[in-house]
């Protein structure tokens, strides 16, 4: 049967130092295979890409990992996914993870998880897909960043529109039943391919 939606989560390959990250890694893997869904994402077992896969798996969910080959170590591929892919370069797996995906989500995470989050955002001013982004802002780890964009609208760098095309909370449960939704709505007309 497939699956009744696939989100695509984004975060990072290390734990961080509090408690709430996991924790929230956990309840994001944990809703997707309640509901049915299907969690996509880089594959890795370690950090909190480790403990949303676990999670997702756990609660029923389909889980795709897609990793480099020269990640397969580094990142402990997570062997007992639904589906693992291992592909030849960084630019296949974010092809992939992005076409597997309805939605988008970024969990708190590093520089990898970052510019994946800014390369789906600038993805989706520029057309080339309308697919829902997420920013899960766990215990305040988003505010500095999210501070720092707001300073680039009233620096005219950026406009309330761009902004607009990011929803972040702090809500598991309301920021992903969003996503899923703007998905479902969305009009597939008139889009460039990924
Ligand atoms: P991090 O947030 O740095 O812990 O990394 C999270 C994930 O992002 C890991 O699976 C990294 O392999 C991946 N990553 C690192 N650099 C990049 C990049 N330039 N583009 C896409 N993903 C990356």
């Amino acid at each position: 049967m497939s699956p009744a939606f696939s989100i695509c989560v984004y975060c990072g390959s290390r734990n961080g130092v509090a408690e709430p990250y996991s924790d929230t890694a956990r309840a994001v893997g944990h809703w997707i295979g309640e509901r049915g869904g299907q969690l996509v994402y880089g594959g890795g077992s370690g950090g909190l890409m480790g403990v949303v896969a676990d999670a997702a798996l756990a609660a029923g969910a389909r889980v795709v990992g897609i990793i480099p080959q020269a990640l397969v170590d580094r990142e402990w591929a997570k062997r007992d996914c639904t589906e693992l892919h291992i592909v030849d370069s960084m630019h296949e797996r974010k092809r992939m993870m992005a076409e597997r995906a309805d939605a988008f989500l970024a969990l708190p995470g590093g520089i990898g998880t970052l510019e994946e989050l800014f390369e789906v955002w600038t993805w989706r001013q520029l057309g080339y897909h309308d697919k829902p982004v997420g920013l899960l802002d766990v215990a305040g780890y988003y505010q500095p960043l999210l501070g720092f964009l707001r300073s680039s609208v009233a620096a005219g760098f950026m406009n309330d529109w761009q902004m607009s095309l990011v929803r972040s909370g702090d809500d598991v449960a309301g920021l992903l039943a969003a996503l899923v939704q703007d998905a479902g709505l969305r009009d597939r007309s008139n889009l460039s391919q990924i």
